[in-house]
């Protein structure tokens, strides 16, 4: 601020160019055209704690209503996302459960929220100043190996599979996760056959990088990465190096970059992954005591534990989330790159992004640095519609 601040005396006005003002372009540029956001774990919100989407409170979410009509945000893919460990044996059914959460949303609130499958959909809600909820499923463990179940989500309205989560499933490698099918295995490349028969986008954030490049070898659709980094920027093995960037841009699909702090700055995932044993310690014992008192022990309440350890190391600034966009648009093209928060699922995003309201302040990092407004239309989420449209192959 201060070197800003010099500049505001030394230099003419007409010359300089002051954040508030890019802040009112960004506003601008997200009314006049479509936002769409890759990933959030709000269904768990739904299914767990009887939070409504429309509710003005956030009672610890990142997404809402109100927060999204603050950030002009129009779209957000919901992630069904089944905790392997909480929920082993029920996969299938937890996942069932956070859709007829969503679902009940949409029955409860038509006024404010209606589902879409394709981009015309999105446009549509838009145009009747409805929020776009699209689904997405988080992590192939949820359809076990059924095939069945994966066309039965497809016909209920799930348009994007992440082959894995943080654990490696019956026939996928995750990154985070121990190698048990050096990749995909020959049912693997089933789903993505079936998927894209179906027209479910095949997501890569989280898969290990040798199920990453089996997937881009097998899917005749366009892939995507709904909620990843860069790892030439940040070493986290769940970020995407420079190479699976090019890959996803050349399948004609979208990378749509992360929020959360660890896979954003080097020093902060470094403390993050320090903080490791005596965070699991506290979230084991939060559990263990509500267990033991009868109560429930849900994912929110392992964020909030989470955040509490998050809050206690320097936080990352905007600029390192700027970075990693900038990253990604210069590897990949600003027709394939995206935004994928993760919101309600990470624990910190950089400073200034605590709610979907202060998305715009992503967009005036762009602009402020050489970033063209009418460049990131597809950014924003002109990419991630026409991909959905060409899942189907
Ligand atoms: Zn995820």
């Amino acid at each position: 601020m201060q070197a800003l601040h010099r500049a505001k005396l030394d230099q003419p006005r007409a010359t300089i160019k002051l954040m508030p003002d890019y802040l009112a372009e960004a506003h601008a540029l997200h009314a006049e055209n479509i936002v769409v956001d890759g990933h959030a774990d709000t269904p768990q919100r739904f299914a767990d704690e009887a939070w409504q989407w429309t509710d003005p409170e956030l009672r610890g979410g990142q997404l809402s209503a109100q927060t999204a009509k603050a950030g002009h945000l129009h779209a957000e893919f919901f992630a069904l996302w089944a905790e392997p460990t909480q929920w082993q044996g029920h996969h299938q059914d937890r996942t069932l459960q956070l859709l007829a959460a969503v679902e009940d949303q949409l029955t409860r609130h038509p006024e404010a929220l209606t589902l879409c499958t394709t981009s015309a959909d999105v446009r549509a809600a838009k145009a009747q100043n409805k929020f776009a909820a699209l689904l997405g499923v988080e992590g192939g463990h949820s359809i076990g190996t059924d095939l069945d179940l994966l066309r039965h989500l497809h016909t209920r309205g799930v348009r994007y599979m992440t082959l894995t989560w943080s654990n490696t499933n019956d026939w996928c490698d995750s990154s985070n996760d121990t190698a048990q099918h050096n990749g995909l295995t020959t049912f693997g490349c089933r789903v993505i056959a079936e998927m894209n028969n179906l027209g479910m986008l095949v997501d890569l954030s989280h898969v290990s990088d040798a199920a990453f490049w089996q997937a881009i070898r097998t899917s005749r659709a366009p892939v995507i990465a709904s909620h990843s980094s860069a790892r030439a920027l940040t070493d986290a093995p769940r970020n995407l190096t420079d190479d699976q960037l090019r890959a996803i841009a050349e399948s004609g699909g979208v990378v749509m970059v992360n929020f959360f702090t660890a896979f954003l700055s080097e020093p902060f995932r470094h403390a993050w992954n320090h903080q490791r044993g005596e965070r699991e310690a506290a979230i084991d014992a939060a559990r263990t005591a509500a267990h033991a008192a009868n109560q429930p022990f849900h994912f929110s309440h392992e964020l909030a534990i989470d955040r509490t350890f998050a809050r206690q190391l320097p936080r990352p600034p905007l600029a390192t989330l700027l970075a990693h966009i900038d990253h990604v648009l210069r590897i990949c093209g600003p027709a394939h790159t995206g935004l994928g928060s993760d919101f309600d699922g990470i624990p910190l995003a950089p400073a200034g992004i605590d709610t979907a309201a202060d998305l715009p302040r992503i967009t005036a990092g762009l602009i402020a640095r050489g970033w063209h407004p009418s460049g990131l239309r597809g950014l924003l989420g002109e990419n991630i519609l026409r991909t959905l449209d060409q899942a189907k192959v």
